[in-house]
């Protein structure tokens, strides 16, 4: 399973549509200063569920939106499409029937975020565990931002299990945990309503 193609469209300063494919292999991207190196990586983070706007350098999500130029007027929407190729059918259970997924998120001012798996409507939850599971996503380590590597080498020892969990893709389980979690306290929280409206009637 790898990340085969990436098309941005409206997102950041990429106003046009624009295509790259991504071969397997070492992807290096090298341009000029403010080029939108950046952008691409952040790209890829927001197409697999980040919710941080600041993550994204933004003060709001919109603000991925291209926000206009001196010749430009600003879009409405951006979206980021990234294909991945599951031909090895390594994608998590739910995912894995199709050698190819494109995963596609867009934003709209005034209405928000949605994502499509295969074009079809997919909750965020659903897209974030999916890369979870492949041990990758918007705070993957495989990521590196500036700064990060004297970041990690400083961090506490158990943030630093933090990054190897996420790297070896049990991320996903924690979550899963939580959720189990709140779900049986709440069941447990019926069972005692259930009970107390069995007493009122005997
Ligand atoms: P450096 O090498 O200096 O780190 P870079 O190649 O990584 O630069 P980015 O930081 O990705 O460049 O891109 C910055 C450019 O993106 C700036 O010109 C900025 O104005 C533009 N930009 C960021 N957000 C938007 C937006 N919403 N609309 C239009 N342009 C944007």
């Amino acid at each position: 399973m790898h990340f085969s193609r990436l098309r941005l469209t409206g997102f950041k300063s990429f106003v046009d549509s624009t295509d790259l494919i991504i071969s397997s292999g070492l992807t290096g991207v090298v341009g000029p200063n403010g080029c939108g190196k950046s952008n691409l990586l952040e790209a890829l983070r927001w197409v697999m569920g980040e919710t941080r706007a600041k993550a994204m350098r933004g003060g709001g999500m919109e603000d991925v939106i291209f926000a206009g130029a001196s010749s430009r007027p600003a879009r409405n929407f951006a979206e980021v499409a990234l294909t991945i190729d599951n031909g090895d059918r390594l994608a998590p259970a739910g995912f894995n029937d199709t050698d190819q997924l494109e995963v596609v998120r867009r934003i709209t001012r005034d209405v928000g975020s949605a994502y499509k798996v295969n074009g079809k409507d997919t909750r965020a939850r659903d897209v974030q565990m999916l890369f979870a599971d492949a041990a990758t996503g918007a705070t993957s380590p495989a990521l590196v931002r500036q700064g990060q590597i004297s970041e990690l080498i400083n961090a506490r020892p158990a943030n630093r299990r933090k990054v190897l969990e996420d790297a070896a893709g049990i991320g996903g389980l924690y979550q899963r945990r939580h959720e189990a979690e709140l779900k049986l306290k709440n069941t447990e929280a019926n069972l005692l309503r259930v009970d107390d409206v069995v007493e009122q009637l005997a």
